[in-house]
C-alpha cells in the first residue's frame, strides 16, 4: 500500500471516530442499496431505498461527487479553486457550478457578517489542521495572511455565457466549510431528476434526507455528544427532506504543548475560534446554506450566535455550549428531542 493510501486510511479512521451525526435506524424498512467511498477528504455514503436502477444511480452519484471535487478542492491543482488561488490576481475562467458556489459563498459571508468567510485559504494553509503537517503558525505569519482575506474584493463576471472570477493578488479561497453542502445539494437535484424518492446522503458531518424515511414518516438523526465516544447522542432530529449539518471543534484538531487547536478559524483573529460552543447543528432545505451557517454560528460563539438566531427567525439550529446547555431556535422545537436529560434545554428568545 502506498504512503498516500495509508495516510488517507488513517485520516478516514480518525474521521469515522469523530462523526458528528449519524442515522438512527428503527427497522421496518427495506434494505437500501449503498455505496461507500472516500471522497472530499471524508467517508461518503449514499443509500438509496426502493430504487429500481440503484447501481446505475449510485455510480452516477459517485461520478457527480468526483466531478465537483475536481472543481472545488484546494488540493487538486487543476481544480477551479486551485487555479484561482494560483492566478496572481488575473481573471480566470471557471465552471458555472463554481461560479454558483462562489455567489452562494459571498451571500452567506454577507449574511453572517464575515463569520463564514470563503477567503481564509491563506490562513488555513498556514495551520494545515486535519493533515499530518498541522502546526502553530507565528503571529507574524497570521497577521500577513489576514491581509488577504477581504472576501468583498472577490469579483465575478459572465461573458457570452462563460463564467470568470478574479481574486485580489495574494488571496486564497478555501470552500471547505460550504462545498460539501453544495455537493449534497447537487446530488439531491440529480436524484430528484432521476425519480429517486427516498435516499440518504452522508458526507461526514453533513446528512441529507431525500423524501420520507424507509419505514415512512421522518428520518431520525442522532446528534453526537461532544467529547464522548462515537454513537453517544444527546438528542434526535426527526425530519423529512432536509439537510442536517453539524460542526464542532472535536472533529478535526491537533494538540501542541497541551493546547488543542481545532479547524474552525475565527476570520477576525486567524486562529481557532474561541467559541464557548461545543457543537452546532443547522437544519435547512439547502445543504450549502446549512453547512456555511453551521460554521459561522460556531465562530459567532455562545454569546453572538443566539443573538444572530433571535434576529433571523428562519434558521433552525441546535447549539451546545461548553457549560452543557442546549439552546434551540423556536423553529427547531418541533423536530428536536433532547435525550440526555442531564443537559439543560432552553429556547432562544423565550422569556426575554
Ligand atoms: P466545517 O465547519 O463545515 O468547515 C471547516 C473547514 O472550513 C475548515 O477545515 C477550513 O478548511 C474551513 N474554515 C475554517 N474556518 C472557516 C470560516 N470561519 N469560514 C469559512 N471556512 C472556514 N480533507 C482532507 O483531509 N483531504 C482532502 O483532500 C480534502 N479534500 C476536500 C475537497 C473538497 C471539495 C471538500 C469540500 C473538502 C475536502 N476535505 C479534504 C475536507 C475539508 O478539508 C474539511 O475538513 C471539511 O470540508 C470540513 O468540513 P466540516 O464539516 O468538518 O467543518
Ligand atoms: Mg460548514
Amino acid at each position: 500500500m502506498t504512503k498516500r493510501a495509508l495516510c488517507l486510511l488513517a485520516t478516514a479512521a480518525a474521521l469515522l471516530c469523530f462523526a458528528a451525526l449519524f442515522v438512527l435506524r428503527s427497522g421496518g424498512g427495506a434494505e437500501p442499496a449503498v455505496s461507500e467511498n472516500f471522497r472530499l477528504g471524508t467517508f461518503v455514503r449514499l443509500s438509496l431505498y426502493g430504487c429500481g436502477n440503484a447501481d446505475e444511480e449510485l455510480a452516477k452519484g459517485d461520478e457527480l461527487i468526483k466531478s465537483l471535487e475536481n472543481l472545488f478542492s484546494v488540493n487538486i491543482p487543476t481544480s477551479d479553486i486551485a487555479r484561482l488561488n494560483a492566478a496572481g490576481g488575473a481573471w480566470t475562467r471557471i465552471d458555472a457550478r463554481t461560479a454558483e458556489l462562489l455567489e452562494a459563498s459571498l451571500a452567506l459571508a454577507e449574511l453572517t457578517g464575515g463569520a463564514f468567510s470563503p477567503a481564509l485559504g491563506g490562513v488555513t494553509a498556514l495551520w494545515r489542521i486535519g493533515t499530518p503537517e498541522a502546526r502553530v503558525p507565528s503571529d507574524g505569519e497570521i497577521a500577513e495572511a489576514l491581509k488577504y482575506t477581504d472576501y468583498s474584493k472577490i469579483e465575478l463576471r459572465v461573458e457570452d455565457g462563460a463564467h470568470f472570477a478574479r481574486l485580489p493578488r495574494g488571496m486564497r479561497l478555501d470552500l471547505g466549510a460550504i462545498a460539501k453542502g453544495c455537493v449534497a445539494d447537487a446530488l439531491k437535484s440529480r436524484f430528484a431528476a432521476d425519480g429517486v424518492r427516498r435516499a440518504m446522503i452522508d458526507l461526514g458531518g453533513n446528512l441529507d434526507f431525500v423524501g420520507e424515511s424507509p419505514r415512512g414518516g421522518p428520518w431520525r438523526a442522532g446528534l453526537q455528544q461532544p467529547e464522548r465516544p462515537r454513537g453517544e447522542y444527546f438528542g434526535i432530529i426527526e425530519a423529512e427532506d432536509v439537510s442536517v449539518v453539524t460542526s464542532g471543534p472535536y472533529e478535526r484538531y491537533f494538540e501542541k504543548d497541551g493546547v488543542r487547536y481545532h479547524h474552525i478559524i475565527d476570520p477576525a483573529t486567524g486562529r481557532p475560534a474561541r467559541s464557548g460552543l461545543s457543537s452546532v447543528t443547522v437544519i435547512d432545505a439547502n445543504s450549502a446554506r446549512a453547512d456555511a451557517l453551521c460554521t459561522a454560528l460556531f465562530v459567532m460563539g455562545s454569546r453572538r450566535a443566539p443573538e444572530f438566531l433571535a434576529r433571523r427567525g428562519d434558521v433552525r439550529a441546535v447549539l451546545v455550549t461548553d457549560d452543557k446547555r442546549v439552546l434551540i431556535t423556536p423553529s427547531a422545537e418541533k423536530i428536536f428531542r433532547l435525550t440526555d436529560e442531564s443537559l439543560a434545554l432552553s429556547v432562544i428568545g423565550a422569556g426575554e
